[in-house]
């Protein structure tokens, strides 16, 4: 499971969380708004009242002529009378009660309570001890009397509280009595009360603003975090995204490194490359040229995923191959479009020259699709080292190319050399054998050439050998060839040749030899001529030695003959030529036909 979506869950998780919390202590809060002042201000008013009433005993009892014989005995005198009257008036308290020791009022602002009698416990264990008590009371105001009745009803209310207080008198040491004194306390009561209920809606109201930037701030603390950790996650992905890539594009350039390095022809290394080309860069059609041997122009060699290339380019058409470097259409303001690269429809392209041993021998060019876009230019660097590869492999295939024909050519004449010969006519017999179709040899030597070569000189000969091959050369088609196999003698093997066309085309291979005029400085050698020898198979042998020795043969009766003709070797037999008997000296023979007849 990917990091920032966790980070997501439980962060959505923490804000349910809270959020939930914070309904749970706005609905606590509303409760103790409601709940918590009332006894708080009860406790308050308490603690107060204890200490007016302290008060108020004592400015009684200092005022009372005398407190013991009052409380003992219930004498007051009319200073007395007059002063306990006026109390209430003077006083918050709207009705006070004198007891004697024993509990019994003796005095009380409501007549009706003399006499009665107070025997509850907290009398005689609390105030006899010298401990005042306390008692608070919700009652309804018919209840109470000594209270302004007209002045409470007009407020609404039905009730009120009533706080009474007992308050021990004590003279030296001894409890002489007590003064209950009654107080009502409703109006500071709901005064404290509403104003500590504002004083706390007030604190929880802050304290919820607090605690609402908190959870916004850490709201906005984990967003920021999962942004962050969904574009780092992003950038993880893409970074991997780059290197599987990346290990895909050396893995296919290492397979088309080995696939190129093993081509044997060029076409095959030009159908590799068209392969992997289309994989390797998918988003890029393809073609790609080679120089020419005249090197005027480039021959279409390949192309790929839907591209196409022409049979031939012309290099200063081309602004990679004539600055000598990758040239990139589209990457700049101004662009010229390469001749090959019309018609043209503005998609960018590269043009990789490709070099092969520091010499520019083909060019590699690459159009970006329709919509490829920056896919494309991104290439760029995978491109060039398709194109080196390429390169390499081209300069090897030319290698092995040049290699070969070392091996196979005749350096003096470019002609086949003997081995090759006899390799490929075994190759030759081989198919005759299997599907039967004709196939004939002719053997060449150059009539008095010890003699030329003394007359004119080694160059000179040279000159006119690399004239005979050229002539021999050009006396072939398609599947045939003309070898050199030593000195001034030659072999064409003709595959596809019947006997007839095998004697038609010596005795035209022999006019083109007479014909040829060779100039050696100033001035024109003179021509040569050449005795043929002609063999077929199967009739003059199923082996190459065979089929050579017959060919040799049938040249030596051409030599024996006069020179300048051809001859047949016929099953062991050489028959004589019909257009040219009883010539002795080849030199000097007519143009006419010189070959013997079957
Ligand atoms: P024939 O008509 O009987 O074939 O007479 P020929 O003189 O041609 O035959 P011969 O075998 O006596 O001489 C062949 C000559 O070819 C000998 C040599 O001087 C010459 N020759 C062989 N190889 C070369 C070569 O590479 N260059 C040159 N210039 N001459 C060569
Ligand atoms: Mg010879
Ligand atoms: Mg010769």
């Amino acid at each position: 499971m990917k990091q920032s979506d966790n980070v997501g869950r439980t962060s959505g998780l923490k804000i349910a969380g809270i959020s939930l919390m914070l309904v749970a202590l706005t609905a606590l809060a509303g409760w103790g708004i409601y709940a918590i002042p009332a006894p708080v201000v009860d406790r308050m008013l308490e603690s107060d009242l204890r200490h007016r009433a302290a008060q108020l005993n004592q400015q009684v009892a200092s005022h009372l002529h005398d407190v013991e014989a009052t409380f003992k005995h219930g004498i007051l005198d009319d200073h007395d009378q007059e002063f306990l009257e006026l109390l209430p008036e003077t006083s918050d308290i709207y009705r006070f009660k004198l007891f004697d020791s024993e509990g019994r009022v003796f005095w009380s602002t409501r007549a009706a309570d003399i006499g009665s009698v107070n025997a509850k416990p907290y009398f005689s264990e609390i105030l006899a001890a010298g401990g005042s008590y306390y008692k608070h009371e919700e009652k309804p105001i018919s209840e109470v009397s000594g209270l302004n009745h007209e002045v409470m009803a007009g407020s609404g209310k039905k009730t009120c509280h009533v706080a009474e207080i007992y308050t021990p008198v004590i003279k030296d040491g001894q409890f002489l009595g007590a003064i209950e004194f009654y107080t009502d306390i409703t109006p500071q009561r709901d005064l404290f009360i509403t104003r500590v209920r504002w004083s706390l809606a007030v604190l929880c109201g802050v304290a919820l603003l607090a605690l609402t930037a908190v959870i916004l701030v850490i709201y906005r603390a984990n967003r920021t975090q999962v942004r962050d950790l969904r574009i780092r996650a992003a950038k993880e992905r893409e970074l991997m995204d780059d290197q599987l890539r990346l290990a895909r594009e050396v893995r296919l350039l290492g397979e088309l490194n080995e696939w190129l390095q093993s081509s044997r022809s060029l076409d095959e290394l030009f159908d590799m490359v068209s392969r992997f080309m289309t994989h390797i860069l998918p988003e890029a059609e393809g073609s790609v040229y080679v120089y020419s041997n005249s090197r005027d122009v480039l021959d279409g060699c390949a192309s790929w995923n839907g591209g196409s290339h022409k049979a031939h380019i012309h290099p200063e058409g081309c602004w990679g191959l004539r600055r000598g470097r990758t040239y990139e259409f589209g990457a700049s303001e101004i662009d010229f479009v390469c001749e090959h690269a019309e018609p043209h429809d503005g998609r960018p392209y590269f043009c990789f020259p490709i070099l092969a041993h520091g010499e520019t021998v083909g060019l590699l060019h690459l159009r970006a699709h329709e919509g490829s876009g920056e896919a494309f230019h991104d290439s760029k660097k995978l491109a060039q080292l398709c194109a080196e590869q390429i390169s390499m492999a081209i300069a090897n295939v030319r290698m092995r190319d040049q290699l070969h024909d070392q091996s196979v050519r005749d350096p003096l004449t470019g002609l086949f050399n003997r081995r090759h010969m006899t390799e490929t006519l075994r190759k030759s017999i081989g198919r005759s054998q299997q599907t039967g179709a004709p196939l004939s040899l002719i053997a060449v030597d150059v009539d008095h050439f010890k003699k030329f070569n003394d007359t004119h000189g080694h160059d000179a000969g040279d000159m006119v050998l690399r004239a005979v091959g050229s002539a021999l050369e050009q006396g072939c088609d398609r599947d045939e060839i003309a070898c050199r196999i030593g000195g001034e003698e030659f072999m064409l093997i003709l595959p596809d040749n019947t006997p007839d066309d095998a004697m038609t085309r010596a005795e035209q291979i022999r006019q083109a030899v007479e014909a040829v005029s060779v100039r050696y400085g100033e001035k024109s050698l003179p021509r040569i001529t050449i005795s043929v020898g002609v063999a077929h198979y199967p009739a003059h042998g199923v082996m190459p030695q065979d089929l050579m020795r017959a060919a040799d043969d049938a040249l030596y009766a051409a030599k024996d003959k006069g020179r300048n003709q051809v001859q047949v070797a016929r099953s062991g037999t050489i028959v004589e030529p019909t257009a040219n008997k009883g010539r002795e000296n080849a030199q000097t023979a007519q143009p006419a036909p010189k070959c013997s007849a079957a």
